[in-house]
């Protein structure tokens, strides 16, 4: 076994029976060492374009040689030529996916809100065969995004209405989330923000508009609190990334700041040696991953966030709970503890917005409550996320909990632990207008 390795290497896409291994928990660099003729590989690269981040996995390996067969380890570690490479067509998409009518005609007809975009390498993760697969559900498009059902909105969050500058939402006293870009590496389908993503592919930075928003923070004092969101903050490049943290770490009133972003899932190879020693620089600084399933977990993806760890960020992890795809307490279980192996903390468990065409991918909230209490006393604590509902209108999220308080009576509160028994606790401080 490689050291490397958290799950078992496949060289076909992962699939239920993918089993933990006991992971060493280390980034194994790949130094520029060629060892056929023992020479150092050329340095042609710069430092933010640090290439081999990691050791590849065989089935990334597998599928390179299968679909990529004229480009080499070191195009396929960069993280520019990924992105360059992203599959938005049709006619890409089916030379690597045996497409369903559905696909296809959803792809044809750019059915829904979001365009297409998926890195070669989480394309590398898809099950060619199946398209009912975890995680081809959520990159691949199908034709029921067309369908708009009661509830449904552009931004269900009203996140619109609590923005006073463009790209700020300020809707906790001391919190603030900056939009930083409007473009992502690769599209989930269910995405909250689908109203913002970019269509052209073309990203680009609206400096102005960057401006704007950290005058705001400056010029409000109890924003104490900054997340970095988008599209994805981590698809900007390090020197631009690096500006966005200096000005905000320079605020005084400003405590912590985090990013939001899929990127280690999706293009881990953008997790450079070069970028986690820049992010280290503007601590505390804390990201959020967003992952929606365990056959996300692979080496290079372990690697990326073991990497991030290792420069002293804490991660934690958002998951959206969706249907078909992750809303059983089996795979749940799988993710968190995978999570854990890989230092994430599993943070947040979402109810799935009700964006345009979403209805097959929202799951009654039963499942959810469900799926938290299957969790909640069979595993760690630290491996059971909050379960919220982001409230549509901007209310805000609203963490959700099986019952557990029962009730009163004679002075004790009635508690039911995970195995469903009830237990007393002596109550005696809560004055007679609390029991009921
Ligand atoms: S990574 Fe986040 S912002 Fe980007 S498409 Fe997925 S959910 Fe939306």
């Amino acid at each position: 076994m490689e050291n490397e390795t958290l799950f078992n290497e496949e060289a076909e896409p992962p699939g239920p029976v993918t089993g933990l291994v006991k992971v060493k928990n280390e980034v194994i660099d790949f130094f520029s060492i060629d060892t056929k003729t023992n020479q150092p590989y050329p340095a042609k690269q710069k430092p933010d374009r640090i290439i081999f981040p990691f050791k590849d996995s065989a089935r990334s390996r597998l599928f390179r040689k299968r679909h990529y067969s004229d480009i080499t380890r070191f195009e396929w570690f960069d993280w520019h030529w990924q992105l360059r490479n992203a599959i938005r067509d049709v006619n890409t998409l089916s030379q690597i996916l045996n497409l369903s009518d559905n696909e296809r005609q959803a792809m044809m007809h750019n059915a829904g809100a979001l365009p297409v975009s998926i890195t070669p390498y989480y394309a590398s993760l898809l099950d060619p065969f199946n398209p009912s697969a975890p995680l081809r559900r959520c990159v691949v498009p199908v034709v029921d995004e067309c369908l708009h059902t009661a509830g449904e909105e552009e931004d269900p969050l009203n996140e619109d209405a609590d923005s006073p500058v463009p790209g700020i939402v300020h809707r906790y006293p001391d919190r603030a989330l900056f939009l930083v870009t409007d473009s992502c590496s690769t599209y989930c389908r269910y995405c909250t923000r689908s109203r913002i993503i970019e269509r052209s592919n073309q990203s680009y930075v609206d400096f102005e508009k960057w401006e704007k928003a950290i005058e705001y923070i400056e010029g409000n004092q109890n924003i104490r609190d900054v997340l970095l969101s988008g599209g994805d903050p981590l698809t900007l490049s390090d020197s631009k990334l690096e500006w966005l943290l200096m000005r905000l770490h320079k605020i005084p009133h400003v405590e912590l700041i985090r990013i939001g972003t899929k990127v280690p899932v999706v293009l881990p190879q953008r997790i450079t040696p070069a970028l986690s020693a820049m992010l280290k620089k503007y601590h505390p600084l804390w990201i959020s991953i967003h992952i929606a399933h365990p056959d996300e977990l692979t080496p290079e993806m372990s690697a990326a966030c073991i990497r991030l760890a290792d420069a002293g960020i804490p991660l934690g992890s958002q998951t959206v709970l969706l249907s078909g795809i992750n809303d059983d307490v089996a795979t749940m279980m799988r993710l968190v503890h995978g999570q854990l192996q890989i230092r994430v903390r599993p943070y947040y468990l979402y109810q799935c917005d009700p964006i345009p065409g979403s209805s097959h991918f929202r799951t009654p909230i039963s499942r959810g409550l469900e799926i938290i209490q299957g969790l909640r006393g069979y595993t760690t604590g630290y491996a059971v996320p909050t379960y919220v509902v982001d409230a549509p209108g901007g209310g805000g999220k609203i963490p959700l909990l099986p019952e557990y308080a029962v009730g009163w009576e004679k002075g004790d509160l009635l508690l039911r632990n995970y195995e469903g028994n009830i237990f007393r606790y002596p109550d005696n401080h809560a004055e007679l207008k609390d029991i009921h």
